[in-house]
């Protein structure tokens, strides 16, 4: 099997170009190439420092594994994107790309499918599939890299993606800046390749993305919580909370079962305390299941005295799931009572590329 140079840090790759028998410059020269050039293949013209010979050992030793769009759809607004790319083995993932005045962000996914079956959500619903490999994250992360180099026009407004609409064009100058591993799948499920490609993502001769840009959902894996904070990982933690008694989370989030919410609340604790950081908590907004004062204040009282910020994500529709989202008036009552009555900072979640499936909870594969 040849190796996927996107599964290889920098390190590795010297290693195997020394295996090999080239210098370290070569290996320099082609991870530029990889991510600063952002090469899409071997060909000289996009990797014009490397000789012919290490050229043609790569094409018979080595392979990029770009993911070839089978798919790309804008959402009406102009600000959403979302890619469908195909795998080696024919499967498919979904990555999209948002656009927020002043920044971009890309949310990864991390597996194809998943087993967490969380009912409200598509990739849930459909069940797990298979793990994705680090390289196959990675180059998720290129393809929108490069898609922001290229200024690939937005097929609903026209704009370069990176523009939202209305600004003017910048060709060539936007910069993947900020990561969400959010898409398909549970990060903390498939641990050693994600954080072996968020090693990747982050390398300061690469993509270069920083610490206090890559943010890591994870609907409760308290093992993987303990683990990222025992090993001080540079992302932020985000964890999908959506109810505040064990009864409630059990009902919504299968996982809950398995790690109890005082569990995990004890998981997060001890994350905030080794990492220093505070945690974001995730709450689906859900009309009449989740979204009244007496469950603001609950989740007040739970997160009393911890560092934390609430993230309210009106309910995005899937087809597997009856409920619907929480109107305007109960979002915005329900993050007064967190700030008036608990001091506890919160943000209600712009809606965006529903029309497309490409918000929260709505990705997913045949
Ligand atoms: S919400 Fe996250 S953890 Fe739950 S099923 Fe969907 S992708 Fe998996």
């Amino acid at each position: 099997m040849q190796a996927d140079l996107y599964d290889l840090t920098r390190e590795q790759l010297r290693l195997l170009f020394a295996r090999w028998g080239f210098a370290p410059v070569h290996a320099a020269r082609l991870w530029n190439g990889l991510y600063l050039g952002l090469a899409e293949s071997f060909a000289p013209e996009l990797l014009p420092e490397l000789p012919e010979k290490v050229r043609a050992h790569l094409a018979s030793a080595a392979r990029l594994g770009v993911l070839p769009v089978a798919r790309a759809t804008d959402s009406t607004d102009g600000f959403t994107r979302k890619y469908l790319l195909r795998l080696d083995d024919s499967r498919h993932l979904e990555t999209v790309l948002m656009r927020y005045h002043g920044r971009v962000t890309a949310c990864l996914s991390t597996q194809v499918g998943c087993a967490m079956g969380c009912g409200f959500c598509a990739t849930g619903q459909m069940g797990f599939v298979r793990q994705l490999t680090p390289g196959e994250i990675v180059a998720q992360a290129v393809h929108i890299a490069r898609a922001l180099r290229l200024a690939a026009p937005c097929l609903v407004s026209g704009h370069p993606v990176a523009d939202p609409p209305g600004r003017a064009a910048a060709p060539g100058k936007a910069r993947l800046r900020n990561v969400v591993l959010m898409g398909m799948g549970e990060p903390l499920h498939n641990y050693e390749a994600v954080m072996h490609a968020v090693d990747i993502l982050r390398d300061p001769a690469g993509l270069a993305l920083g610490a206090e840009r890559i943010t890591l959902s994870t609907v409760g894996v308290v093992p993987g919580i303990l683990r990222l904070a025992h090993e001080r990982r540079p992302v932020h933690l985000a964890v999908s909370l959506h109810a505040a008694t064990q009864a409630e989370r059990a009902a919504l989030v299968p996982v809950a079962k398995k790690w109890p919410l005082d569990e995990l609340m004890a998981a997060c604790r001890s994350y905030s305390e080794q990492t220093g950081r505070r945690v974001f908590y995730e709450w689906t907004l859900i009309a009449g299941t989740n979204d009244s004062p007496e469950h603001a204040r609950a989740v007040g009282r739970l997160l009393r005295g911890l560092p934390a910020q609430v993230n309210l994500i009106p309910l995005n529709p899937t087809n597997g799931f009856a409920g619907g989202p929480s109107g305007q008036d109960a979002a915005r009552r329900f993050q007064h009572i967190l700030a008036n009555e608990f001091s506890l900072p919160s943000t209600i979640r712009q809606r965006r590329g529903i029309d497309i499936a490409a918000g929260c909870g709505q990705l997913a594969t045949g």
